[in-house]
């Protein structure tokens, strides 16, 4: 199917995304339309229509279905039954809800990883404290405990080493259902982040070095210091990825390099991602506008690097930048979020390196 302009596309989710979703879909010729909860959401206030209502509300979602011509999402915690109730509506739903309740459970994703030939950390799955008990034994000392459900940067994570103290590990993550991964000793992490059309067709960029404060997103720096092989090895297993997902969309995925260049998945993310927002200014065609190609159909466009670059996310008060004081070379992306509270993501930069190239 191929999406005429001036369609309607919905997003599920209001935030930052979703608004530069918005913004790539409103340049192509179509009217977005946000469902969020949140009626002062970020994605909102550049949309056509913001239907301002939850996510479990089936009568709503699907009155906001029959409204879209298609329908996408801007983060992977939307739940499954929400894109389920879109679905019956009978309105085309990517990435679709495989990929979503894959993306959306630590041990279902490090499964299905693994049987499509990625390899991830060694890692257990823990329902108790005796279950760590047994799985720090097995893994340990050096690993990380995380809940399997809505963790996010950095949340929902614990790190332990020979003496930690386990019980207070386990009362840390709430006593949720996770994960216990051996920790990685990785030389650096990079994200593979691809495109795919309904009918096969594939886009990608240049993998991204990625540098991260406290399990937050710091930087990405393109292309990311590693062989081009290992860019290569990247780029295929996310591509492995979306095709086994038969997925629609942009994908990320993040992957550890190890010393030596093997590889190892650490999570995908069903949607475009913060280690791609330099791709707008430093490419041809960026993850934004390529994502609403992809889901209407249209060809994927041109991904090739302009510049080689550097993102930085701003954080809380780093955002209140004097635009006076941008200097030339440097874009910025405000999000619009109206409280800058410690660690928030409120936009980002993105700095022209030099010439495209190693
Ligand atoms: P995650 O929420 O799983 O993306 O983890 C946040 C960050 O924690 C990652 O980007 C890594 O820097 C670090 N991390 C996560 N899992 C591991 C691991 N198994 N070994 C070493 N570092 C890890």
């Amino acid at each position: 199917m191929v999406l005429p302009a001036g369609a309607t596309i919905g997003i599920l989710g209001g935030g930052q995304l979703g608004r530069m979703l918005a913004s790539a879909a409103t340049g192509l010729g179509f009217d977005v339309h946000i469902y969020c909860p949140d009626a002062d959401c970020p994605a909102g206030r550049v949309a056509a229509r913001l239907w301002q209502h939850g996510y479990d509300d089936t009568a709503a979602l699907a009155d906001f279905a029959r409204a879209c011509d298609v329908v996408t999402v801007e983060f992977e915690n939307v739940p499954v039954a929400a894109a389920d109730a879109v679905i019956s509506a009978g309105t085309p739903f990517h990435p679709g809800p495989k990929a979503l309740a894959v993306a959306q459970d630590r041990a279902t994703e490090k499964k299905f990883l693994q049987s499509c030939g990625i390899e991830c950390a060694p890692w257990v799955t823990v329902d108790s404290l005796d279950d760590l008990a047994s799985a720090h034994r097995e893994l340990g000392p050096d690993a990380i405990l995380k809940t399997r459900r809505d963790g996010y940067d950095g949340k929902g994570q614990v790190r332990l080493s020979a003496n930690s103290d386990l019980s207070a590990a386990w009362d840390d993550v709430g006593n949720h259902p996770c994960v216990l991964e051996g920790f990685v000793p990785f030389e650096l992490e990079i994200s593979a982040i691809v495109a795919r059309r309904a009918d096969g067709a594939f886009a990608g960029w240049s993998p991204s070095l990625n540098i991260h404060e406290t399990g937050i997103l710091r930087r990405s720096v393109t292309p990311a210091p590693v062989d081009q092989s290992v860019r290569d090895d990247a780029r295929d297993l996310a591509i492995r990825l979306a095709s086994a997902l038969d997925y629609v969309g942009v994908l990320a995925l993040e992957l550890f390099v190890l010393p030596g260049g093997d590889l190892l998945a650490n999570e995908f993310a069903p949607r475009v991602h913060n280690s791609g927002h330099w791709t707008p200014e430093a490419c041809a065609t960026g993850q934004f506008e390529t994502h609403i190609r992809a889901i209407a159909g249209w060809p994927l466009g041109d991904t090739a690097r302009l510049f080689n670059a550097e993102m930085v996310n701003l954080l809380g008060d780093e955002a209140l930048i004097d635009p006076i004081e941008l200097r030339d070379g440097v874009s910025l992306t405000l999000y619009g979020k109206r409280e800058a509270r410690p660690g928030r993501k409120m936009g980002h930069t993105v700095r022209r390196l030099g010439p495209a190239g190693d």
